[in-house]
């Protein structure tokens, strides 16, 4: 391990013991070293976290919600204070380069204090009774267990997405990272175990980590006493996790892959779509569920916006994300660039007219695969195009009419997420409409990533249907019971029912 890494876990609370000598080896993708050894759970572990956190669960959901909230601002705090330490390891963990690792803790402090205020706030609606002398309502409690299943690319910033409104709603939580991302999730863990030491009488177990393969991710998934599982990644996983979710009928919250465009029209601010589709499209190195895979440009500017997006392309700098200057640091790992490089062979074989996407660093670092973004020019929307691949891939696209655009916008089977960039309002509404963009998220002149924790988060189609983070995703997260008090002497039945001896 280096010692940054360890002194970072020392930090942050993660006992030495619990990241070394385990069967999970943990190498940085900024240069391949091994920066830990955690211990791998077994599906019985699971089984007897499930118990644990039920047994939790049944004193937490007695807790007032307001008093629940108060242990999410005490850990808000604990973030704050270690905001630096947390996002550091996001860098060394996951390969952010570092203000985008400190931009994922931030996200952290945000939905805490989202939830704080939501936990006085978890209304239901009181309903006009057709019957005289009562009162319907309804009210939203809490679940049970919620199983949290995270992908690299976010590595605590999703679970913080759902525990923290979990935690207002008086559910209690079992986390299952990414197998590459385990240490940025006991840390997180750590510092959610020093709030619980500064808020009187929390119940133990609130929030477990185990760590482990898909296995691990299964046995959590299958486990009738989960009340919620909340599943993020792949639409490979998606697919595996929902029937079995559902064959137990259980709730699931799927946030799975995208494959999102930007369109700009004749009306466009050239500047600003440039800027909008160059941190979309290779911001996190092309690793974000909101990446801008593809341009949709109309073919009066595509030529000049094209040039300038090669222009731009070529001058971001590649290297290790906890170095100043650089924006593009490496890919997770060799599975990954390799995808890329598939992608990209496709890609010209589909016609496409490829840029960059080459190797770089490999000198320097040998054992981690660092890319340089790539820009391919399609004929067409092939079905290399239609595919997500988690790398920095920017497939750029013509058209002649809006319709049209709109068309190949929705025409792939994820719908996360899709912006339009126009200074033309009705191809603003348009695009925003019924009959514009088929995804979860639809922006006007920004660009598809880096959304903020107020709005629900998440996409139809193949990306899963869920929705997480602000509006009222907080939902999800509290089963609903429709109350109709009777406070009169009379039993009147329903649509004038009649039953009476
Ligand atoms: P992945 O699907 O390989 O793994 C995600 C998680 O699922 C891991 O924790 C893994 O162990 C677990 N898992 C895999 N198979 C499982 C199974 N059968 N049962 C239970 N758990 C299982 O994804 P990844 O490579 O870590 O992440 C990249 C993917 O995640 C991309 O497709 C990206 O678009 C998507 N993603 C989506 C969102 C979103 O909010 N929509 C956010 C981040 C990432």
């Amino acid at each position: 391990m280096t010692s940054t890494t360890s002194e970072l876990l020392a930090a942050l609370g993660v006992p030495a013991a619990a990241v070394t000598g385990g069967s999970m080896t943990v190498r940085s993708p900024i240069d391949g070293a091994v920066i830990g050894a955690v211990h791998e759970a077994k599906a019985a572990d699971m089984t007897a976290a499930i118990a644990r956190a039920q047994a939790a669960f049944l004193q937490w959901r007695t807790v007032p919600a307001p008093k629940r909230g108060e242990l999410v601002r005490l850990f808000g705090e604990e973030l704050r204070a270690n905001k630096s330490a947390l996002a550091r390891l996001v860098s060394l963990e996951a390969g952010k380069v570092t203000s985008e690792g400190e931009g994922e803790v931030q996200e952290m402090i945000d939905i805490c204090d989202f939830a704080v205020g939501l936990s006085r706030q978890l209304h239901g609606l009181t309903i006009a009774s057709e019957r005289p002398g009562h009162r319907m309502m309804e009210q939203y409690l809490p679940l049970g267990v919620v199983g949290i299943i995270s992908a690299f690319n976010f590595p605590v910033a999703v679970w913080a997405w759902n525990s923290a409104l979990a935690l207002v709603c008086g559910d209690t939580c079992i986390w299952k990272p990414s197998e590459k991302t385990p240490l940025t999730a006991l840390a997180t863990q750590a510092l959610f175990e020093k709030a619980v030491t500064r808020y009187a009488g929390a119940p133990a177990h609130l929030s477990q980590v185990l760590n482990g393969g898909a296995a691990v991710g299964e046995a959590l998934v299958d486990d009738a006493r989960v009340a919620l599982v909340s599943a993020t990644g792949s639409t490979r996983m998606g697919r595996a996790v929902g029937p079995r979710v559902a064959a137990r009928f259980g709730r699931c919250l799927l946030e799975l892959g995208g494959n999102n465009a930007i369109i700009v029209t004749p009306s466009a601010d050239l500047d600003l779509a440039v800027r909008g589709i160059l941190f979309g499209a290779y911001g996190t190195a092309g690793q974000r569920c909101t990446t801008t895979r593809r341009v949709i440009a109309h073919e009066s500017i595509h030529d000049e916006l094209v040039a300038r997006l090669e222009r731009a392309r070529a001058q971001l700098k590649i290297g290790s994300p906890v170095e100043p200057g650089n924006l593009i640091g490496p890919l997770i790992d060799k599975a990954a660039f390799d995808a890329m490089q598939a992608a990209l062979a496709a890609a010209r074989e589909q016609g496409g007219e490829v840029t960059g996407g080459e190797r770089a660093l490999a000198q320097q670092y040998p054992e981690a695969f660092y890319a340089a973004p790539a820009l391919a020019r399609m004929p067409a929307q092939t079905d290399i195009v239609k595919h997500e691949t988690f790398a920095p891939i920017l497939y750029t696209l013509k058209y002649k009419t809006l319709d049209e655009a709109i068309a190949l916008q929705n025409d792939v089977p994820q719908g996360l997420s899709s912006a339009i960039f126009t200074n033309d309002i009705r191809e603003a509404e348009t695009f925003v409409s019924a009959s514009g963009s088929d995804c979860g998220i639809a922006n006007v002149n920004i660009g598809t990533s880096g959304a903020e924790i107020g709005g629900a988060f998440g996409g139809e189609k193949e990306t899963g249907g869920g929705r997480e983070s602000g509006s009222d995703a907080w939902k999800a997260y509290m089963r609903r019971t429709t109350n109709t008090v009777n406070y009169s002497r009379e039993l009147p039945l329903a649509q004038g029912v009649k039953f009476d001896v």
